[in-house]
């Protein structure tokens, strides 16, 4: 396949076919280099040498009714992920805090269940007041599930600059995944938060049992609502859900849809999301010359690499910060110096998944998580015990 040709017109803004995608997706070991070195003159060409930071904050974790098939909160789940009410507005102003000193412009509230109501909206509202009054240059993403008449336009009122609501998966393969709603229900939320003016992030999960097909298929929905950010998760199969024991993808594999990804919606930012660590694995610093995005240190539920160990992949990478006063090295340097002096004074346990024991037990007592059936080679994640929800530092 000619690559740098379909490249080449992607970046004069004719995204690639659905044929041209399924060959990107089906091309072979060999001719990834030469994948990634076409694709990422597209990632240079929209976004230069700028990564943008984004900052999750589990603003109500856990006990969700609904039965998402991937999801550690999803309805009677066992995984023993924090559980948690809402957070005060102090306190999500507080954790947020934390993301943006570590080079975060995006910072992302995040709230389990299947959709706010209004006392919820108000309660998200003061966060975002509470965040925005001292950092106003600030994005702040709201993630709350479906939404109902007004709660979009309330949300945009209170100064919400975007809102999250994936995909996830194709429409064709969403009954598979989930059965307590349907595909059109998100794609109806993703329309409300477009129509209320907040801008669109949306995006999918990959290696939920999806063909090469049904990843198109996901990627010219996201085209279809006109997605402004695509995070792209790959899936973390916890314990105790229906997917654990899932691991389809390889590295390779897992560059191969950022490629695609990439090329049909080229001018897009792109973000590397969950499952980053386990399934892109050394591939992950190549993988920031696709995508132009990162989450910064841990996600949800589960504990990411350190955020040292992100900024080194940016600084490493010859990238610089979207929105950073100092550049990534002097950023990276900074947080440096702060964690080890934080770690040396507060909190002399190792914290990190790279740092926790091995079989055995984890810094916060509880046993380490053992991955059903994990290829050799894969870390497993550590279940987060820090940051939002814990009087633990967070990982930022
Ligand atoms: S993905 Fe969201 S809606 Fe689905 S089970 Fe998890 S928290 Fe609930």
């Amino acid at each position: 396949m000619r690559f740098f040709e379909i490249a080449e017109r992607a970046c004069a803004g004719e995204p690639v076919t659905a044929e041209e995608a399924l060959a990107v997706l089906g091309s072979t070991d060999d001719e990834l280099m030469e994948l990634v070195a076409a694709t990422s003159r597209v990632r240079r060409h929209f976004f230069g040498n700028k990564v943008k930071i984004n900052y999750l904050v589990n603003i109500k974790s856990g006990l969700c009714p609904e039965d998402c098939g991937y999801c550690s909160q999803r309805l009677g789940s066992e995984t023993d992920v924090l559980k948690y009410p809402w957070l005060p507005a102090e306190e999500a102003k507080r954790q947020a805090e934390f993301g943006l000193s570590g080079g975060a412009s995006r910072v992302c509230l995040v709230a389990s269940g299947r959709g706010p109501s209004h006392r919820d909206v108000n309660k998200v509202s003061d966060m975002v007041s509470s965040i925005k009054e001292s950092n106003p240059e600030v994005e702040v993403c709201a993630c709350l599930g479906f939404l109902k008449d007004g709660q979009a336009e309330r949300l945009k009122e209170a100064g919400v600059d975007a809102y999250n609501h994936n995909l996830n998966t194709a429409a064709s393969h969403y009954p598979s995944i989930t059965s307590t709603h349907t595909f059109d229900d998100r794609v109806d939320t993703v329309a409300r938060a477009r129509n209320a003016g907040m801008s669109p992030c949306c995006g999918l999960i990959v290696g939920m049992g999806e063909t090469d097909e049904q990843i198109v298929e996901v990627v010219q929905s996201l085209q279809a609502v006109d997605s402004d950010s695509i995070p792209v998760n790959f899936l973390i199969p916890f314990d105790d859900t229906p997917l654990a024991g899932t691991y389809e993808l390889t590295p390779q594999k897992s560059m191969r849809i950022l490629c695609a990804v990439r090329l049909m919606c080229p001018d897009r930012e792109l973000r590397i999301a969950g499952g980053r660590e386990m399934h892109l694995r050394s591939w992950q610093p190549v993988s920031l010359h696709i995508a132009n995005s990162l989450f910064l240190g841990d996600y949800l539920t589960v504990e990411g690499q350190t955020a040292e160990a992100d900024l080194d992949m940016i600084v490493e990478g010859g990238f610089e910060i979207v929105g950073a006063e100092e550049t990534a090295a002097q950023l990276r340097d900074r947080v440096r110096a702060h964690r080890t002096a934080h770690q040396a004074a507060i909190d002399p346990s190792p914290t990190s998944a790279q740092d926790a024991p091995s079989g055995g037990t984890l810094p916060c007592g509880k046993p380490e998580p053992v991955g059903a059936g994990a290829p050799a080679g894969v870390t497993i994640p550590v279940i987060r015990r820090r940051g939002a929800g814990t009087t633990e530092a967070p990982n930022a």
